[in-house]
């Protein structure tokens, strides 16, 4: 959540900008930081551990809202309709997963919300998934055998 600036603090008390959201105690995010209130929550941060599973609890979060968009809001898996969210992955239609994820180095569900959840990605559970996975395997076994006997 963005805080804007109030009657109580017109912009911020460490750079005047006004532009950017109001972090506390009258600091915008930047500054905030840099502040003594800024620096003592972060020690307290460091101190509970929580720091550890945050970046775990966000990108399930994010997880959640892109299984959310394309499953059209059911949650569920396309192809057998399996709706448990913990065994349910975002899937590259045209299998082209591992050269899309040397793109970029977050995760999918980060790079699905930046890029503003694009077409060509479904939700299939664990079990679809590695299907299709075994399937694509097979056809490239293939694939590579006869191309190895072409070469050869
Ligand atoms: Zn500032
Ligand atoms: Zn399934």
């Amino acid at each position: 959540m963005t805080k804007i600036w109030n009657k109580k603090y017109l912009k911020c008390i460490g750079c005047g900008e006004t532009k950017k959201p109001h972090k506390g105690h009258g600091y915008c995010t930047g500054c905030y930081n840099k502040s003594e209130y800024g620096k003592r929550n972060k020690a307290k941060w460091r101190a509970s551990g929580k720091g550890k599973y945050w970046y775990h609890d966000y990108d399930q979060k994010l997880k959640i809202k892109a299984i959310k968009h394309y499953s059209n809001g059911k949650n569920c898996c396309a192809i057998c309709g399996y709706d448990d969210i913990r065994a349910l992955t975002i899937d590259h239609i045209e299998n082209n997963g591992a050269e899309h994820r040397k793109t970029f180095n977050t995760t999918i569900n980060a790079w699905l919300r930046t890029h503003k959840y694009p077409k060509g990605f479904q939700v299939l559970c664990c079990n679809c998934n590695w299907i299709k996975e075994v399937e694509r395997r097979r056809n490239k076994a293939d694939y590579t055998l006869g191309r190895r006997n072409e070469t050869t």
